[in-house]
């Protein structure tokens, strides 16, 4: 098959064949492919990158994913956790700094009750109403998922993972589901979030048609935020001596994933910058239009560690933003301080 083809058709019609799929996930030729990607991308967003600021709040979690750092048995781990005013701390740097979305993240902590989370939400609401706020704090109950809706958070962030019931399997524990991970999603789409989901790339187990089930989820779930990155290992899980996710077929991913949902808000993640220096540039002339600078108390910052190596300083770090503007000029986009929301349709 010429390639070239393929990916003009992906680009025309936003979707493709899985055998299409596979061997544009896979391929070492991809310049035509991120090309595509950068001119959709400037069609629905231009130049703007947006920002997020992400407080990692709590690094308790009740789950054992077999690869997430944070999981509960792993002792090693040091545990910390954010009150209401360290938060609020957080959010005034970050307003400060220039940013509009403040991301709350965290492993699944039940100290965090509905109660808890919808006062820390409607506080930063009413201190900063022109911010959004990004909730990423797992499964939930359809009910506190619509308390914290109606506490005034804007978006949720959950990613399926995987969505092959047989590879979701192999990397949680009996008590945690795909088809409730799945519901969600649904239920948060239903309750009015934007929603993001996304997936790993390299995971243990993975397989290309696993990845191709990937994107076929998300065209069921049509998600406004997709966010993705390579798994990379963490020395106290069962994981520790799989080997890291392949940088090539992540960017490969991003360029797939901005053809077939040309509106996503797709972020360059953390992940993509630990695994390469330049990894976050690659995922920005890839088609990703998203950064989530760093925003956790200095403290902090090294525990939240989901993988080994994980980067948290220079421009991961919002101190760092200035280094981040030059960086991505460097490129020819530029930093937007807007809220930064979804844009469904083309501007050209
Ligand atoms: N508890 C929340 C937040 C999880 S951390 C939730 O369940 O949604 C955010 C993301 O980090 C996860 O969704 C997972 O995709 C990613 N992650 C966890 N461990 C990782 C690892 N070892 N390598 C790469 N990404 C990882």
């Amino acid at each position: 098959m010429n390639m070239n083809f393929a990916i003009d058709t992906l680009y025309d019609t936003r979707d493709a064949d899985g055998d299409t799929l596979k061997l544009l996930i896979d391929t070492d030729d991809s310049g035509y492919l991120f090309a595509a990607a950068a001119k959709r991308r400037r069609e629905y967003y231009g130049t703007d990158i947006y920002i997020r600021g992400l407080i990692e709040f709590t690094n308790y979690c009740k789950n054992n994913c077999l690869y997430c750092g944070i999981r509960a048995e792993n002792v090693s781990a040091v545990r910390y956790r954010l009150t209401k005013d360290d938060i609020l701390a957080c959010c005034s740097e970050g307003y400060r700094l220039g940013f509009r979305t403040f991301v709350l993240q965290g492993g699944e902590d039940m100290y965090y009750t509905d109660g808890v989370l919808c006062d820390m939400v409607s506080s930063i609401k009413s201190a900063y109403p022109d911010c959004a706020v990004t909730l990423s704090v797992g499964e939930r109950s359809y009910e506190s998922y619509k308390a914290l809706f109606e506490a005034g958070a804007d978006r949720y962030l959950l990613r399926h993972e995987t969505a092959s019931p047989e590879h979701y399997a192999k990397l949680h524990p009996k008590s945690m589901s795909l088809e409730n991970r799945k519901q969600c999603l649904f239920e948060l789409k239903e309750i009015g979030y934007q929603v993001g989901s996304g997936f790993m790339v390299g995971s243990p187990y993975q397989t290309l048609d696993c990845l191709v089930e990937d994107l076929r989820f998300l065209r069921k779930l049509e998600p406004d935020m997709i966010g993705i990155g390579p798994f990379l290992p963490h020395a106290g899980t069962p994981f520790n001596a799989f080997e890291k996710g392949s940088l090539r077929r992540c960017l490969n991913l991003i360029a797939i994933l901005r053809l077939m949902f040309p509106y996503a808000l797709i972020p360059s993640t953390t992940a993509l910058g630990t695994i390469h220096p330049d990894g976050r540039e690659m995922g920005f002339m890839a088609g990703a239009n998203v950064v989530m600078p760093n925003l956790s108390p200095n403290g902090v910052r090294e525990l939240y560690t989901l993988y080994d190596n994980k980067l948290h300083t220079g421009s991961e770090a919002a101190e760092g933003l200035s280094e981040l503007r030059e960086r991505v000029a460097a490129l020819g986009y530029n930093i937007s301080y807007n809220r930064g929301d979804v844009n469904r349709d083309c501007r050209v």
